[in-house]
């Protein structure tokens, strides 16, 4: 039996109490759901500042009124402290996630990305050392890696970061460590590396490449490619980032005060995806197979090249990805067909 199924056979028997901050946007909304879906109480923090309402619905229509019994939803704002200390009481495990992500939002507006990411931060590991949670997993950032060159990236090498969102996701990681060392809270870092999958918003400025690339072929608009396509990422279904927040939670010891890479471990050029999703799209949209992207100047604070390496997470955590880019885009199209179609 793998790692993963053993601790789910652990939770169905001794269920836990979850917080998921962040909880309305997409990443958090998938916790959610795959956390009620297994029984446990989860309460959620959110201040909808890039979530929205209808994620927490569609988690409901999803899992069912009996399994949405064990949910709690809080209002609230991770700056301030008051609300991060009414969340994190009686929680066994945080799986925080509460943030303004997007590279070019902290550089049109580093003041507000900070607050949040680095203050709202620390308001939440003070709660969660005051509430003596078991386990701290938070969500940190490949942005981290900067400007070092290797490849594939190791956890252990980071270069100077390239944008304020990376100093803050760097800070969250020295923060937890001290935290770890100074008081004992038990901190994982999870370094995302480009996540999609249903429910990441499409719309909006700060959009991620493969949402706003699905909703561009969908509704037949220009889109974009920054540079000259042979940028690349690592980039991982929701799935596999679900599963390794559930294995950091209940992960042993050795795990603690440690970051871990969370993504395929496989590199893939802007120009690639963009053909993937096409073949996706083809098939359920005539316009999508004449469609041609339009290609304008590099992104600033945008790293080249990305690519996982996934080792420590495998051996640590029992981490192992289940779902490769072409069945977690197949599995994200059909979320965004029914969405944009609404
Ligand atoms: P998201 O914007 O969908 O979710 C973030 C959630 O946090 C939203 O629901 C938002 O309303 C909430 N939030 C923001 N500010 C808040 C505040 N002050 N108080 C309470 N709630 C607040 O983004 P996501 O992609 O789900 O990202 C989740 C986490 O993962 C973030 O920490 C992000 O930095 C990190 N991350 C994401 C990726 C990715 O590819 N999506 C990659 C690396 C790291």
């Amino acid at each position: 039996m793998n790692k993963y199924d053993e601790v789910q056979q652990q939770l169905a028997q001794q269920p836990l109490h979850w917080l998921v901050t962040g909880a309305a946007g997409f990443i958090g909304s998938n916790l959610v759901e795959a956390l009620l879906r297994l029984n446990q109480r989860v309460v959620g923090l959110d201040n909808f500042a890039t979530g929205h309402r209808h994620n927490l619905e569609q988690v409901r229509a999803a899992v069912g009124d009996g399994a949405w019994q064990g949910f709690t939803f809080i209002e609230g704002d991770i700056r301030n402290a008051d609300n991060c200390h009414r969340a994190c009481k009686g929680a066994d495990v945080v799986l925080h996630q509460a943030a303004l992500g997007s590279v070019s939002r902290s550089i049109d507006d580093p003041v507000t990305t900070n607050a949040v990411n680095v203050d709202g931060f620390l308001n939440m590991l003070v709660a969660a050392r005051d509430a003596s949670v078991r386990r701290f997993v938070y969500a940190a950032s490949s942005s981290t890696y900067g400007d070092h060159p290797d490849l594939p990236k190791i956890e252990d090498r980071i270069g100077n970061p390239l944008s304020p969102y990376a100093v803050t996701k760097y800070v969250n990681e020295l923060y937890a460590n001290v935290f770890g060392r100074t008081y004992g809270l038990e901190a994982i870092g999870l370094r995302y590396f480009n996540v999609f999958g249903p429910r990441q918003d499409p719309n909006g400025a700060y959009a991620a490449v493969i949402p706003q690339w699905i909703a561009a072929l969908i509704r037949n608009d220009e889109l974009r490619i920054n540079g000259d396509g042979e940028t690349s990422r690592d980039f991982c279904f929701i799935d596999n980032v679900v599963q390794a927040n559930i294995l950091a939670g209940l992960a042993g010891k050795d795990a603690a005060g440690q970051v871990f890479n969370i993504a395929l471990g496989e590199r893939t050029t802007l120009r690639q995806l963009y053909q993937m999703m096409r073949a996706a799209l083809a098939p359920r949209f005539a316009h999508v197979s004449g469609h041609q992207p339009r290609f304008v100047d590099f992104r600033r604070g945008d790293v080249r090249h990305s690519q996982a390496d996934i080792g420590k997470a495998a051996s640590l955590l029992g981490y192992r990805p289940t779902h490769r880019i072409d069945a977690g885009l197949e599995q994200a199209m059909d979320w965004y067909v029914a969405d944009l179609a609404k």
